[in-house]
């Protein structure tokens, strides 16, 4: 039997978007395909897809050659027609009830994995973090987000977007925004524009000691990115870290390349 087209679905299901849960959906199979090939070639890869929704890009991911897709949907209104789609791909699609933020995504499939998704945007960027403390677990994260935040992630020191988010990102993965999607594709439209990035992490990945200590200094410099560092990074002992990573001590955090913030997270750590 064929599926009901995605608008049927939702009206049947009373899937009305809920702001309160980031829904803007993708009905266009054409854009979920276009989203599903950033994976390359998923042969014998699991992907898992946070908040299917209706199920659009679900079915794009169902059309590629990825050995399971396994989603996770917090909408209690998507899981019946989850459950029926999973029908059609009996043993390949696994339905997860469960709030994204509380899961450990790797758990779910085994190795090589990734993960696609039309992030809800309101919880994009703490997934996205979660993700990278954990990115040798992900061959790729293909992850559409508000345009901004895509640019955010993949911006140059220097740039105006560079912060916080782009020095992890960048850190963990080669990350690029790979697909850029206007308001009107989704339903219904954002007030934003939306892009997908492409984010693969590198094959060494730094131990959780690591992390936390780069996640300390990069909130102690972009908290107050306007500082010079020998400010901004003072309550975690910045004028001897700085001499140390020899960092000019005047400069700001803008202005440091993800290999000087490597520096200096590695620094923090053997300091405590
Ligand atoms: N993938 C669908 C599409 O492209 O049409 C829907 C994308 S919509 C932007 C975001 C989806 O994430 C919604 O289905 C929403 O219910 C779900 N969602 C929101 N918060 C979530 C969370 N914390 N955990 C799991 N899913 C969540």
């Amino acid at each position: 039997m064929s599926l009901p087209s995605l608008r049927d679905t939702i009206q049947a299901h009373g899937l009305d978007a809920k702001k309160s849960l980031g829904q803007h959906f993708l009905l266009d199979p054409g854009i979920c395909a276009r989203i599903a090939a950033l994976g390359g070639d998923l042969t014998g890869r699991s992907v898992v897809e946070i908040g299917p929704g209706p199920g659009g890009l679900t079915r794009a991911l169902l059309d590629t050659p990825a050995s399971r897709v396994d989603v996770v949907e917090i909408d209690e209104r998507a899981w019946p027609l989850l459950d029926e789609l999973a029908d059609h791909y009996p043993d390949r699609l696994h339905v997860v009830r469960q709030d994204a933020l509380k899961l450990d995504a790797a758990t779910l499939a085994p190795a090589p994995r990734q993960i696609i998704a039309n992030l809800p945007y309101n919880v994009a960027t703490p997934l996205l973090v979660g993700w990278l403390r954990q990115a040798a677990e992900w061959e790729r994260l293909s992850l559409m987000f508000q345009l901004e935040v895509a640019e955010r992630i993949c911006a140059a020191p220097g740039s105006s977007g560079y912060g916080r988010l782009g020095v992890l990102a960048q850190w963990c993965a080669t990350c690029s925004v790979a697909l850029r999607i206007p308001p009107q594709a989704f339903s219904p439209p954002p007030k934003v524009h939306s892009a997908v990035a492409v984010i693969i992490p590198h094959a060494e990945q730094p131990s959780p000691q690591l992390f936390r200590a780069m996640e300390q200094v990069t909130a102690a410099a972009f908290g107050q990115r306007r500082k010079m560092l020998r400010s901004s990074l003072k309550s975690i002992g910045g004028e001897r870290l700085l001499e140390k990573a020899e960092i000019e001590p005047t400069r700001r955090a803008e202005t440091l390349s993800v290999a000087e913030f490597a520096r200096l997270a590695e620094l923090n750590l053997a300091s405590r």
